[in-house]
């Protein structure tokens, strides 16, 4: 049986450093939906633009990146996405998806206050990561993406990791959640 973990949490909520950590538990293949906008920048400045505004990229874009990624992925890994899915439809779609292979899906949500995840962003390097385009990131978040905890936890498909502590607590919280999943 082929397990998905999907990372959900606010920009800043620490899904890239758990998503990694996680990988180094089990033989894992992560599919980072970020990196995938960040390549597409490159080649179309439309999609570039997106990027510096804090908007998100096209499903259609994504989603067929995304289909590229799971199809590479072998048989017995454990695929953790982080960044996806950031919209109801994005989560429809994935659903589709999986339910023509056989596989489960768990849906981790890594909590944390606006407060916070303004200031760790803060303290990134990152080009997006200017005070307005974080903002308008969190804005997004919380208009696209809490539909999409909303689609999961009415699916009972939701578990909720605090995100506020250090990365070495949220770690052992995430590992003892997904060795019960698998
Ligand atoms: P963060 O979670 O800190 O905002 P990411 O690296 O996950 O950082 O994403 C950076 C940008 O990539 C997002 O602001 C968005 O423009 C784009 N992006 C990432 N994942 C998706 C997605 N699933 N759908 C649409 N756009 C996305």
């Amino acid at each position: 049986m082929k397990h998905y973990v999907i990372i959900l949490g606010m920009p800043g909520a620490g899904k890239d450093t758990q998503a990694d950590r996680l990988a180094k538990k089990f033989p894992s293949v992560i599919i980072k939906t970020g990196d995938i906008a960040r390549e597409l920048a490159q080649e179309d400045p439309d999609v570039a633009r997106i990027l510096d505004q804090g908007g998100l990229i096209s499903d259609e874009l994504i989603n067929v990146r995304v289909a590229e990624k799971m199809a590479q992925a072998a048989s017995d890994s454990l695929i953790i996405f982080d960044g996806f899915p950031r919209r109801v439809e994005q989560a429809q779609w994935l659903d589709t998806a999986l339910s023509k292979e056989a596989a489960v899906l768990h849906v981790c949500y890594l909590e944390i206050r606006r407060e916070t995840a303004t200031r760790r962003l803060l303290g990134r390097q990152r080009a997006d990561d200017k005070v307005d385009v974080i903002a308008r990131r969190l804005d997004v978040f919380e208009h696209e993406t809490t539909a999409v905890l909303d689609y999961y936890r009415q699916s009972s498909r939701l578990t909720i990791v605090d995100g506020e502590p250090t990365p070495d607590v949220i770690e052992a919280s995430m590992h003892a959640i997904v060795s019960s999943w698998l």
